[in-house]
């Protein structure tokens, strides 16, 4: 019995002390929190549609240029826009303001038109969509195209004289796909096609080029057996029979860009293609919902974003985003 009450004494004097320990630091010395502060405005901000955030901003930013995130999922800080109409290239659908990029995929672009338009033998080529000002998520058409290093290109070689406005807005490219899906167009395909997306899988900087499963089956039909390194950049994917989507490998001035993983080893020539002529793939209508990047919010991407979004404009842009 004395033991047990030596226990409940000991007990309860260890509770006591244990409380006056404690005490001080609960009631003087707040607790760190677990996240910064945010004024309602930021959390508003933060809970909104991410693509109508950035579809809205027609300037890019000022600072140093960076792609942040992953392709389908981040911004663009210092995107500059390239200008549309070169010497080889136009850019199409000009309304959209989607000609911007990482200064490594304008430069690339810039570099890449001269050296497409002779392995073609076109005049030059069209360029389809790259980024926003910020990048970000689109409110139509792409998934990625969101940190500055994708574009589609068409196929289609560029007339000899510069478009309207009107003809870059309502011009529809060349579809090299057959209706079944399961072979490209013979009426339209040519080797030109086959030079120009090879041009493309060639460029050092590119990391993919991305086309319909029924001309990466071509390519594998009429290409070389001992020249194939820079098949295994061209991967197969849903829709892209009237251009190609290059993307470009993460810059070396981006940290907090991620990187997609490497290419399988090999042509990609092998049985892992029939997979994309199984009739339920080809029978399938992918929304235009699918095709978007419409369902992610602020939150969802890169903290930085918040800050891209929000940062200044350069000041020697006009109110229509381009440099006076
Ligand atoms: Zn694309």
């Amino acid at each position: 019995m004395f033991r047990l009450i030596a226990v409940a004494l000991s007990l309860t004097l260890a509770s006591i002390y244990s409380a006056a320990a404690q005490e001080p630091t609960s009631v003087h010395v707040p607790l760190p929190r677990s996240k910064p502060f945010k004024n309602a405005e930021e959390l508003r901000q933060q809970n909104s549609n991410a693509s109508g955030l950035f579809s809205e901003k027609k300037l890019p930013t000022l600072g140093q240029a960076m792609a942040i995130g992953y392709y389908p999922s981040g911004c663009l800080q210092g995107g500059v826009e390239l200008p549309i109409t070169g010497p080889t290239w136009q850019v199409m659908r000009v309304s959209r303001n989607r000609n911007w990029g990482h200064p490594e995929l304008v430069n690339f672009l810039e570099r890449f038109a001269p050296i497409a338009a002779k392995a073609t033998g076109w005049q030059g080529i069209l360029i389809g969509d790259m980024a926003q000002p910020r990048g970000g998520p689109l409110p139509f058409g792409h998934k990625s195209h969101q940190i500055g290093l994708d574009v589609d290109i068409w196929f289609m070689p560029m007339p000899d004289r510069v478009l309207s406005k009107q003809e870059r807005d309502n011009a529809s490219a060349i579809n090299l796909v057959a209706a079944n899906g399961k072979d490209v167009n013979r009426e339209n395909w040519s080797a030109a096609d086959v030079a120009f997306i090879r041009t493309a899988a060639e460029q050092p900087e590119v990391e993919r080029v991305l086309v319909n499963a029924a001309i990466k089956k071509e390519l594998c039909r009429v290409e070389s057996k001992d020249d194939k390194s820079w098949m295994a950049k061209v991967r197969p994917w849903y829709g892209h029979a009237d251009h190609i989507h290059v993307r470009l490998k993460c810059p070396v001035d981006s940290p907090n860009c991620r990187a997609q993983p490497s290419v399988p080893p090999g042509d990609g020539c092998d049985k892992s293609l029939n997979q994309w002529f199984a009739e339920w793939i080809l029978r399938l209508i992918i929304p235009d919902s699918a095709g978007s990047a419409k369902g992610l919010r602020l939150k969802d991407l890169p903290p930085a974003c918040a800050a891209v979004l929000n940062a200044p404009a350069p000041r020697n842009h006009d109110e229509n985003g381009h440099v006076r």
